[in-house]
């Protein structure tokens, strides 16, 4: 058994609600435009295309409450409040019918995004991590299990910015339901345990500044708070 050369940094983790255990995050996977009221106002065709996934890392994890360290290198940082399904089982090939059955619960993030680095990135076809992926970008509510709450497929998504509503949809809405968002990533990549997926973000999506207080909702599953420091 080697050493490590320094100190590995620590497992990155998620609240589990209502108890002192964590969820050990491994990937943290992200769906484009699944709503198609978002998919319009980010100048797409709301048609139902295949589903697309970007990463973000999972040391970007925030949990509820933190602040929100508005982030270098952007003048343009948007909010886009979501579902995450957060996976205690996995697999390659799941097919829809067993998907459900992989989920060990639900939370409420935040794909925080660097829009204008994002716009660049989309016009020169670069990768899009500067735009997503960076620090601090994925803030992610304490995890509601499943056995307690279900699977939700139904229920407001709403975000507000200083007691303001500035996003507001229904995940009836989500173009991929969450099997299907499984099955499909499932054929991309090995699911595993730890696996987090932010599910889209309904339309409404704008810029925040310091100072500001948000306030996510998913009806069913939980809230999540945060202020832009
Ligand atoms: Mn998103």
């Amino acid at each position: 058994m080697s050493a490590f050369v320094f100190p590995p940094a620590p497992q990155p983790a998620v609240a589990v609600r209502g108890t002192s255990e964590l969820f050990p995050a491994r990937r943290v996977y992200c769906v484009g435009r699944n709503y198609a009221a978002h998919a319009v106002e980010m100048g797409h065709d709301p048609d139902r295309e295949p589903p697309f996934f970007f990463m973000k890392t999972p040391d970007a994890l925030l949990p509820d409450g933190a602040d929100f360290p508005y982030p270098p290198a952007t003048a343009d940082v948007h909010h886009e409040i979501e579902m995450v399904v957060a996976l205690g089982g996995g697999g390659r090939d799941v097919a829809e019918a067993d998907a459900l059955g992989l989920v060990f619960g639900y939370a409420v993030g935040i794909d925080f995004t660097r829009r204008d680095l994002q716009a660049e990135a989309k016009r020169l076809a670069r990768p899009w991590e500067v735009g997503k992926a960076f620090d601090h970008a994925a803030p992610c509510g304490a995890i509601a299990r499943a056995s307690e709450i279900g699977h939700p497929a139904k229920g407001a998504v709403t975000l507000d910015v200083n007691g303001e509503r500035r996003q507001t949809g229904d995940l009836d809405q989500l173009i991929w339901t969450v099997p299907e968002m499984i099955a499909y990533l499932s054929r991309l990549f090995e699911l595993r345990p730890g696996d987090l997926i932010f599910s889209g973000t309904p339309s409404g999506v704008g810029p925040v500044v310091r100072g500001d207080r948000l306030e996510g909702r998913v009806e069913g599953v939980g809230t999540l708070t945060l202020r832009v420091a």
